[in-house]
């Protein structure tokens, strides 16, 4: 078993999505072993999305990410950070394929929806941004 981190971003908590994208979720067989619904603050923001901050799309996206409630989550599987990236579909919901969160969900490749970890160790440095150990209930 293996864990990633997932955020369910605000243009979906917003439509009140969370519980459909939680559906495909598990029925994808990743199981959520810790979940929260919490406001990002601009600093919360931009150290999760530090990466990309040179790029042209940061501010809008840390002023998206910022806007309303997101929901966090561990979510564990076997190979639960490939996994979860098949699930999500592509960035760029216009080449998401069929089934995935993206293609279902996204408005756009900017409100894409969610968010998961791209490798092991981003997965364990971003758990870690939000979860303590006991919060993890697998
Ligand atoms: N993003 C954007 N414009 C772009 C590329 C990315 O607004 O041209 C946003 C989008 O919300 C994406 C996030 O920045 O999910 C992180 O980008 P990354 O390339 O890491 O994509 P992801 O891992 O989320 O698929």
């Amino acid at each position: 078993m293996s864990r990633t981190f997932s955020i369910i971003k605000p243009d979906a908590t917003r439509r009140n999505l969370t519980g459909a994208i939680n559906a495909v979720i598990e029925a994808a067989g990743l199981r959520i072993v810790a979940q929260r619904r919490v406001k990002l603050t601009q600093a919360q923001a931009e150290e999760f999305y530090g990466v990309h901050k040179e790029r042209p799309f940061f501010g809008e996206l840390v002023g998206q990410m910022t806007a309303e409630p997101v929901v966090v989550q561990v979510l564990e599987a076997d190979n639960a950070v490939p996994k979860y990236r098949e699930v999500m579909g592509a960035t760029n919901p216009e080449q998401a394929a069929e089934g995935t969160l993206r293609k279902l969900f996204a408005l756009s490749i900017g409100e894409n929806s969610v968010h998961g970890s791209d490798s092991d160790e981003n997965a364990a440095i971003e758990i870690a941004q939000f979860f303590s150990d006991d919060q993890i209930v697998g």
